[in-house]
Protein backbone atom coordinates (compact mmCIF):
# COMPACT_ATOMS: atom_id res chain seq x y z
CA UNK A 1 0.00 0.00 0.00
CA UNK A 2 1.87 3.50 -1.07
CA UNK A 3 0.89 6.75 1.23
CA UNK A 4 -0.13 10.23 -0.65
CA UNK A 5 -1.49 12.92 1.34
CA UNK A 6 -2.82 16.58 0.65
CA UNK A 7 -0.61 18.78 3.16
CA UNK A 8 -2.33 22.36 4.25
CA UNK A 9 -3.39 24.43 6.75
CA UNK A 10 -6.62 24.48 6.97
CA UNK A 11 -7.30 21.11 5.57
CA UNK A 12 -9.62 18.85 7.13
CA UNK A 13 -12.01 20.11 5.08
CA UNK A 14 -10.22 18.88 1.35
CA UNK A 15 -12.31 16.73 -0.58
CA UNK A 16 -8.95 15.19 -1.96
CA UNK A 17 -9.23 11.82 0.13
CA UNK A 18 -12.80 11.67 -1.09
CA UNK A 19 -11.76 11.81 -4.60
CA UNK A 20 -8.10 10.26 -4.83
CA UNK A 21 -9.92 7.03 -3.11
CA UNK A 22 -12.91 7.06 -6.31
CA UNK A 23 -10.25 7.11 -8.32
CA UNK A 24 -8.06 4.36 -7.00
CA UNK A 25 -10.90 2.35 -6.79
CA UNK A 26 -12.27 3.22 -9.96
CA UNK A 27 -8.59 2.44 -12.12
CA UNK A 28 -7.59 -0.88 -9.40
CA UNK A 29 -5.17 0.52 -7.91
CA UNK A 30 -4.02 0.28 -4.17
CA UNK A 31 -2.83 3.58 -2.51
CA UNK A 32 -3.75 5.22 0.94
CA UNK A 33 -4.66 9.01 1.03
CA UNK A 34 -5.21 11.43 3.47
CA UNK A 35 -5.27 14.94 4.66
CA UNK A 36 -1.92 16.01 6.70
CA UNK A 37 -1.57 19.32 8.99
CA UNK A 38 1.76 21.30 8.73
CA UNK A 39 2.37 23.93 11.11
CA UNK A 40 2.39 27.02 9.37
CA UNK A 41 6.41 27.25 9.69
CA UNK A 42 7.33 23.72 9.80
CA UNK A 43 6.14 22.67 6.35
CA UNK A 44 9.59 21.47 4.55
CA UNK A 45 10.00 19.47 8.12
CA UNK A 46 6.66 18.20 7.94
CA UNK A 47 7.39 17.11 4.08
CA UNK A 48 10.27 15.38 5.73
CA UNK A 49 8.72 13.48 8.32
CA UNK A 50 6.30 12.23 5.81
CA UNK A 51 9.20 10.76 3.16
CA UNK A 52 10.98 9.40 6.02
CA UNK A 53 7.96 7.59 6.99
CA UNK A 54 7.44 6.34 2.72
CA UNK A 55 5.17 8.53 1.49
CA UNK A 56 5.41 8.95 -1.98
CA UNK A 57 3.67 11.95 -2.99
CA UNK A 58 1.99 14.99 -1.51
CA UNK A 59 -0.71 17.70 -2.97
CA UNK A 60 -0.20 20.85 -1.34
CA UNK A 61 -2.76 23.74 -0.47
CA UNK A 62 -2.69 26.41 0.93
CA UNK A 63 -0.29 28.67 2.21
CA UNK A 64 2.36 26.63 0.91
CA UNK A 65 2.33 26.08 -2.94
CA UNK A 66 5.23 28.13 -3.12
CA UNK A 67 7.44 26.87 -0.19
CA UNK A 68 6.62 22.90 -2.03
CA UNK A 69 7.90 24.66 -5.15
CA UNK A 70 11.38 26.13 -3.48
CA UNK A 71 11.99 22.39 -1.73
CA UNK A 72 11.80 20.44 -4.71
CA UNK A 73 15.12 19.12 -6.67
CA UNK A 74 12.98 19.02 -10.22
CA UNK A 75 10.37 20.90 -11.61
CA UNK A 76 7.97 20.39 -14.69
CA UNK A 77 8.31 23.07 -16.66
CA UNK A 78 4.55 24.69 -15.70
CA UNK A 79 5.63 24.82 -11.99
CA UNK A 80 8.85 26.45 -13.48
CA UNK A 81 6.53 29.02 -14.97
CA UNK A 82 4.14 29.42 -12.49
CA UNK A 83 7.09 28.91 -9.53
CA UNK A 84 4.85 27.21 -7.06
CA UNK A 85 3.89 23.65 -6.78
CA UNK A 86 0.48 21.51 -6.01
CA UNK A 87 1.96 18.29 -6.42
CA UNK A 88 5.01 16.37 -5.21
CA UNK A 89 6.23 13.05 -6.26
CA UNK A 90 9.08 11.34 -4.05
CA UNK A 91 11.56 9.32 -5.98
CA UNK A 92 14.64 7.77 -4.37
CA UNK A 93 16.43 11.15 -3.51
CA UNK A 94 14.62 13.38 -5.54
CA UNK A 95 11.40 15.53 -5.02
CA UNK A 96 9.30 16.13 -8.18
CA UNK A 97 7.48 19.35 -8.41
CA UNK A 98 4.62 19.53 -11.15
CA UNK A 99 1.42 22.31 -10.89
CA UNK A 100 -1.93 21.07 -12.17
CA UNK A 101 -4.03 23.56 -10.96
CA UNK A 102 -3.94 25.50 -14.33
CA UNK A 103 -4.60 21.98 -16.34
CA UNK A 104 -7.73 21.46 -13.68
CA UNK A 105 -8.94 25.25 -14.64
CA UNK A 106 -8.82 24.90 -17.72
CA UNK A 107 -9.58 21.59 -18.27
CA UNK A 108 -13.09 22.04 -15.92
CA UNK A 109 -13.83 25.70 -17.58
CA UNK A 110 -13.20 23.79 -21.75
CA UNK A 111 -14.53 20.76 -21.26
CA UNK A 112 -17.28 20.22 -17.93
CA UNK A 113 -18.61 23.25 -18.29
CA UNK A 114 -18.07 24.51 -22.10
CA UNK A 115 -16.60 27.78 -21.99
CA UNK A 116 -14.25 28.78 -24.75
CA UNK A 117 -11.19 30.60 -23.12
CA UNK A 118 -9.71 32.01 -26.30
CA UNK A 119 -10.55 35.00 -27.83
CA UNK A 120 -11.93 36.44 -24.40
CA UNK A 121 -11.45 38.52 -21.77
CA UNK A 122 -10.60 37.11 -18.20
CA UNK A 123 -9.88 38.65 -14.84
CA UNK A 124 -8.57 37.02 -12.58
CA UNK A 125 -8.38 37.99 -9.00
CA UNK A 126 -5.78 37.39 -6.17
CA UNK A 127 -1.98 36.81 -6.57
CA UNK A 128 -1.31 33.45 -3.77
CA UNK A 129 -0.10 30.58 -4.52
CA UNK A 130 -3.97 29.56 -6.92
CA UNK A 131 -3.11 32.28 -8.91
CA UNK A 132 0.52 31.69 -9.94
CA UNK A 133 -0.64 28.29 -10.47
CA UNK A 134 -3.15 28.97 -13.11
CA UNK A 135 -1.68 32.14 -14.83
CA UNK A 136 0.48 29.63 -16.96
CA UNK A 137 -2.61 27.67 -18.59
CA UNK A 138 -4.45 30.88 -18.76
CA UNK A 139 -1.55 32.49 -20.74
CA UNK A 140 -1.07 29.65 -23.12
CA UNK A 141 -4.99 29.45 -23.56
CA UNK A 142 -4.53 32.70 -25.77
CA UNK A 143 -7.43 34.88 -24.51
CA UNK A 144 -7.59 38.06 -26.08
CA UNK A 145 -7.06 40.09 -22.62
CA UNK A 146 -6.15 38.87 -19.34
CA UNK A 147 -5.63 41.23 -16.08
CA UNK A 148 -4.70 39.89 -12.81
CA UNK A 149 -5.78 41.96 -9.93
CA UNK A 150 -5.27 41.66 -6.12
CA UNK A 151 -5.84 43.56 -3.40
CA UNK A 152 -2.34 43.88 -2.16
CA UNK A 153 -1.38 45.39 -5.95
CA UNK A 154 2.11 45.37 -5.60
CA UNK A 155 1.97 41.67 -5.69
CA UNK A 156 -0.28 41.60 -9.11
CA UNK A 157 2.46 43.81 -10.09
CA UNK A 158 5.29 41.61 -9.33
CA UNK A 159 3.81 38.57 -10.91
CA UNK A 160 3.13 40.28 -14.40
CA UNK A 161 6.70 41.48 -14.01
CA UNK A 162 8.14 37.71 -13.51
CA UNK A 163 5.72 36.52 -16.62
CA UNK A 164 7.74 39.02 -18.81
CA UNK A 165 4.29 41.77 -19.13
CA UNK A 166 2.30 38.95 -21.02
CA UNK A 167 -0.91 39.98 -19.16
CA UNK A 168 -1.84 43.61 -17.28
CA UNK A 169 -1.68 43.87 -13.75
CA UNK A 170 -4.54 46.11 -11.98
CA UNK A 171 -5.37 47.71 -8.59
CA UNK A 172 -8.81 46.57 -7.61
CA UNK A 173 -9.93 49.95 -7.30
CA UNK A 174 -9.19 50.90 -10.81
CA UNK A 175 -11.74 47.93 -12.10
CA UNK A 176 -14.42 50.34 -12.15
CA UNK A 177 -16.01 50.09 -15.70
CA UNK A 178 -14.11 47.35 -16.84
CA UNK A 179 -15.89 44.40 -18.64
CA UNK A 180 -15.07 40.72 -18.73
CA UNK A 181 -16.11 37.53 -19.84
CA UNK A 182 -14.76 35.09 -17.65
CA UNK A 183 -13.89 36.53 -14.08
CA UNK A 184 -12.23 34.24 -11.90
CA UNK A 185 -12.06 34.29 -7.99
CA UNK A 186 -8.53 32.88 -6.99
CA UNK A 187 -8.63 34.32 -3.98
CA UNK A 188 -9.20 33.05 -0.12
CA UNK A 189 -11.83 35.57 0.92
CA UNK A 190 -14.48 33.19 0.93
CA UNK A 191 -12.78 31.19 3.72
CA UNK A 192 -13.90 34.11 5.97
CA UNK A 193 -16.79 34.15 4.36
CA UNK A 194 -15.96 37.46 2.33
CA UNK A 195 -15.75 38.21 -1.65
CA UNK A 196 -13.20 40.12 -2.82
CA UNK A 197 -14.56 43.84 -3.15
CA UNK A 198 -15.13 44.05 -7.13
CA UNK A 199 -17.20 46.43 -9.36
CA UNK A 200 -20.28 45.22 -10.48
CA UNK A 201 -19.25 46.06 -14.41
CA UNK A 202 -16.65 43.12 -14.43
CA UNK A 203 -19.15 40.55 -14.71
CA UNK A 204 -21.41 41.74 -17.48
CA UNK A 205 -22.96 38.96 -18.29
CA UNK A 206 -20.22 36.46 -18.26
CA UNK A 207 -18.96 33.53 -16.38
CA UNK A 208 -18.04 34.12 -13.16
CA UNK A 209 -15.77 31.34 -11.48
CA UNK A 210 -14.76 30.92 -7.84
CA UNK A 211 -12.00 28.43 -6.97
CA UNK A 212 -13.57 28.23 -3.69
CA UNK A 213 -16.12 25.36 -3.30
CA UNK A 214 -18.00 24.25 -0.19
CA UNK A 215 -21.83 24.25 1.37
CA UNK A 216 -24.09 26.46 -0.83
CA UNK A 217 -23.33 29.61 -2.90
CA UNK A 218 -19.56 31.56 -2.60
CA UNK A 219 -20.04 34.94 -1.12
CA UNK A 220 -18.10 35.86 -4.57
CA UNK A 221 -20.31 33.94 -6.80
CA UNK A 222 -23.56 35.14 -4.94
CA UNK A 223 -22.09 38.60 -5.81
CA UNK A 224 -21.55 37.95 -9.24
CA UNK A 225 -24.96 36.65 -9.41
CA UNK A 226 -26.60 39.89 -7.88
CA UNK A 227 -24.80 41.90 -10.22
CA UNK A 228 -26.00 39.85 -13.64
CA UNK A 229 -23.37 37.19 -14.16
CA UNK A 230 -25.08 34.33 -16.01
CA UNK A 231 -22.95 31.59 -15.84
CA UNK A 232 -21.76 30.74 -11.48
CA UNK A 233 -19.15 28.16 -11.15
CA UNK A 234 -17.69 27.07 -8.22
CA UNK A 235 -14.07 24.92 -7.98
CA UNK A 236 -15.17 21.40 -7.48
CA UNK A 237 -14.77 20.88 -10.68
CA UNK A 238 -11.25 22.13 -11.21
CA UNK A 239 -10.89 20.25 -8.04
CA UNK A 240 -11.27 16.77 -9.81
CA UNK A 241 -9.50 17.94 -12.69
CA UNK A 242 -6.30 18.76 -10.87
CA UNK A 243 -6.69 15.97 -8.58
CA UNK A 244 -6.48 13.88 -11.62
CA UNK A 245 -3.76 15.48 -13.04
CA UNK A 246 -1.67 14.24 -9.98
CA UNK A 247 -2.75 11.06 -10.10
CA UNK A 248 -1.92 10.56 -13.53
CA UNK A 249 1.68 12.04 -12.37
CA UNK A 250 1.95 9.44 -9.36
CA UNK A 251 0.02 6.61 -10.97
CA UNK A 252 0.54 6.62 -14.69
CA UNK A 253 -2.98 6.14 -14.67
CA UNK A 254 -5.71 8.60 -16.02
CA UNK A 255 -8.94 8.29 -14.66
CA UNK A 256 -12.09 9.36 -16.15
CA UNK A 257 -13.76 12.37 -13.95
CA UNK A 258 -16.85 12.57 -14.76
CA UNK A 259 -18.44 9.69 -12.15
CA UNK A 260 -16.09 11.16 -9.60
CA UNK A 261 -17.47 14.99 -10.00
CA UNK A 262 -20.86 13.41 -10.28
CA UNK A 263 -20.44 11.86 -6.74
CA UNK A 264 -18.93 15.07 -5.19
CA UNK A 265 -21.74 17.11 -6.17
CA UNK A 266 -24.29 14.15 -5.33
CA UNK A 267 -22.50 14.41 -1.64
CA UNK A 268 -23.04 18.79 -1.24
CA UNK A 269 -26.57 18.57 -2.34
CA UNK A 270 -26.93 15.87 0.72
CA UNK A 271 -25.01 17.97 3.40
P1 LIG B 1 -2.97 32.15 -0.69
O1 LIG B 1 -1.65 31.81 -1.33
O2 LIG B 1 -3.05 32.26 0.77
O3 LIG B 1 -3.43 33.55 -1.36
C1 LIG B 1 -4.57 34.18 -0.90
C2 LIG B 1 -5.00 35.28 -1.88
O4 LIG B 1 -6.28 35.75 -1.48
C3 LIG B 1 -4.08 36.51 -1.90
O5 LIG B 1 -4.05 37.03 -3.22
C4 LIG B 1 -4.81 37.47 -0.94
O6 LIG B 1 -4.55 38.84 -1.20
C5 LIG B 1 -6.25 37.17 -1.29
N1 LIG B 1 -7.22 37.52 -0.24
C6 LIG B 1 -7.38 36.91 0.97
N2 LIG B 1 -8.41 37.48 1.64
C7 LIG B 1 -8.91 38.44 0.82
C8 LIG B 1 -9.98 39.36 0.95
N3 LIG B 1 -10.76 39.40 2.07
N4 LIG B 1 -10.24 40.20 -0.08
C9 LIG B 1 -9.47 40.17 -1.19
N5 LIG B 1 -8.43 39.31 -1.38
C10 LIG B 1 -8.16 38.46 -0.36
O7 LIG B 1 -4.09 31.11 -1.13
P2 LIG B 1 -4.15 30.23 -2.48
O8 LIG B 1 -3.37 28.99 -2.31
O9 LIG B 1 -3.80 31.14 -3.61
O10 LIG B 1 -5.69 29.79 -2.53
C11 LIG B 1 -6.72 30.72 -2.86
C12 LIG B 1 -8.08 30.02 -2.95
O11 LIG B 1 -8.14 29.14 -4.07
C13 LIG B 1 -8.42 29.16 -1.74
O12 LIG B 1 -9.77 29.39 -1.40
C14 LIG B 1 -8.24 27.74 -2.23
O13 LIG B 1 -9.06 26.82 -1.53
C15 LIG B 1 -8.68 27.89 -3.68
N6 LIG B 1 -8.13 26.84 -4.58
C16 LIG B 1 -8.99 25.95 -5.16
C17 LIG B 1 -8.50 24.99 -6.02
C18 LIG B 1 -9.44 24.03 -6.68
O14 LIG B 1 -8.97 23.01 -7.18
N7 LIG B 1 -10.72 24.30 -6.74
C19 LIG B 1 -7.13 24.92 -6.31
C20 LIG B 1 -6.30 25.85 -5.71
C21 LIG B 1 -6.80 26.80 -4.85
P3 LIG B 1 -3.26 39.61 -0.58
O15 LIG B 1 -2.11 39.30 -1.50
O16 LIG B 1 -3.65 41.02 -0.58
O17 LIG B 1 -3.06 39.04 0.82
Amino acid sequence: MEHYVVIGNPVAHSRSPRIHAAFARQTGQSLEYATLLAPVDAFAATVQAFRAAGGRGANVTLPFKEEAFALATEAAPRAQRARAANTLRFDRDAVFADNTDGVGLVNDLMRNVGVAIAGRRILLVGAGGAARGVLPALVDARPARLVLANRTADRARALAREHGGVFEAMELGDLAGERFDIVVNATSASLAGAAPPLPESVFDHGVAYDMMYGRGETPFLAAARAAGATHCIDGLGMLVEQAAESFFLWRGVRPDTAPVLAMLRADARAQ
